[in-house]
């Protein structure tokens, strides 16, 4: 749509578009993202039931564990109750303290930001990049150039005085951002990078995973993303020290011992179920097929935007998405307003992109740049439906993609 589309017009396209999505997924209801089930789910579950392995022992965790590492890549892979307390833990154990200073994105989950929080670290916010929609490697390369200085080895701010202890650029929507150049830059200011790839498990950057280019990284496995353990997330780090310390702090550092009941520093009750474990089990047995399937449907709608002159995020070159949620950007805040409005209206749900960090009154006062891209896709981003369609889809070549 060119920027004098009457509404008429837009009001036909967006009609288009629900006809359309409704070819994919059918006449009900369209969340965005909902779960899958079709696999060993029930059955591993029954399975933890008959053993009364149900909580925090069993071995479905570290079955879980297992496969998530061999399917990343990461030498280690510790699992726990959700995706914010794996980030919380790997802020702490990459040496985040009170008062520090963690950058990260002002485009990204609440959870990002409530994470750092609890480790005591104030967010400073740098701009995205417009086509991954990650964090950018020359907005940071800016912000350090102009506020860092190197002090004993660390990076400190100049203007709050605080150390900047950590990066956590951020996957978005499972589009690999440019993570080789935020590391090699943060190692030049010894600033500890976590990725928060909770979006990102199936994304790549050439032929490695996401998760697997900073110190630590973390994944989740809510309701909504690619695959779920109803609640979940992971930790993962080829550092054997760091991972030994993630399941020690996240497990009650309750030291080793047949029946008796020491701990020897304040530990967190952080691990995942193993019901949950279960679940993650028989997913991970799905998510090749998941992520073929989600490339397929990124690719119908990539021929059907292109019909219609609205841009769909794509992976960048040189990297491969999951496609967890596909996301267009539209011509106007105006433009995107009357999208939503007429879509989930029409019992096809979209939604916007996350207002920015620095909007929410907990972040507002927080350093940050001028966020000319965050600005601009704050306005203009929807999220469209991206589930894993039930059944088969009508044959289609991805050679769109
Ligand atoms: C989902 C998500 C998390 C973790 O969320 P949990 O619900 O705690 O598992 C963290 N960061 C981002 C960007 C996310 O989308």
């Amino acid at each position: 749509m060119n920027t004098n589309t009457s509404e008429r017009e837009s009001s036909t396209a967006f009609q288009a578009f629900v006809d359309f999505t409704r070819s994919i997924y059918g006449n009900d209801f369209i969340p965005l993202h909902r779960p899958v089930f079709e696999g060993n789910e029930k059955q591993y579950l029954i399975d933890c039931i008959d053993s009364n392995f149900v909580s925090s022992v069993g071995a479905k965790v570290t079955e879980f564990e297992q496969q998530v590492a061999a399917f990343t890549g990461a030498k280690y892979a510790v699992a726990t109750v959700n995706g914010t307390a794996a980030l919380h833990v790997a802020l702490q154990l990459v040496g985040v303290q009170r008062d520090d200073e963690v950058i990260t994105q002002a485009l990204t989950f609440i959870a990002t930001c409530n994470a750092l929080s609890y480790a005591g670290a104030h967010p400073v916010f740098v701009d995205v990049d417009r086509d991954t929609l990650g964090l950018g490697p020359a907005a940071l390369r800016q912000f350090l150039g102009q506020h860092a200085e190197m002090r004993d080895g660390c990076a400190y701010n100049k203007t709050t005085g605080r150390r900047l202890a950590a990066c956590v650029p951020m996957h978005t929507f499972g589009l690999p951002c440019r993570i080789e150049e935020i590391v090699s830059l943060c190692n030049d200011y010894s600033i500890a990078v976590v990725e928060d790839a909770a979006e990102s498990l199936g994304s790549y950057v050439g032929t490695r995973h996401t998760g697997t280019f900073g110190k630590m990284a973390t994944l989740s496995f809510n309701g909504n993303k690619v695959i779920t353990t109803g609640g979940g997330g992971m930790i993962i780090t080829d550092d054997a020290d760091l991972a030994a310390r993630a399941k020690y702090i996240t497990t009650t550092a309750k030291v080793p011992h047949p029946y008796e009941f020491v701990h020897d520093e304040i530990g967190y009750n952080y691990r995942l179920p193993n019901l949950n474990a279960a679940l993650g089990c028989a997913q991970m047995e799905r998510l090749p097929e998941f992520l073929a399937v989600k490339a397929d449907v990124a690719g119908r709608y990539a021929g059907f935007f292109e019909s219609l002159g609205i841009p769909l995020m794509r992976a960048p070159e040189g990297t491969t998405a999951n496609y967890w949620l596909g996301a267009i950007v539209l011509e106007s805040l105006q433009e995107r307003d009357a999208f939503l409005a007429f879509t989930n209206t029409q019992g096809v749900m979209t939604r916007p992109i996350w207002r920015l960090m620095t909007r929410l009154t907990m972040f507002q006062h927080c350093q940050h740049d001028g966020l000319a891209n965050s600005l601009w896709l704050e306005d203009r981003v929807v999220n469209i439906p991206s589930s894993v369609p039930n059944g088969a889809l009508p044959a289609f070549n991805p050679q769109a993609l």
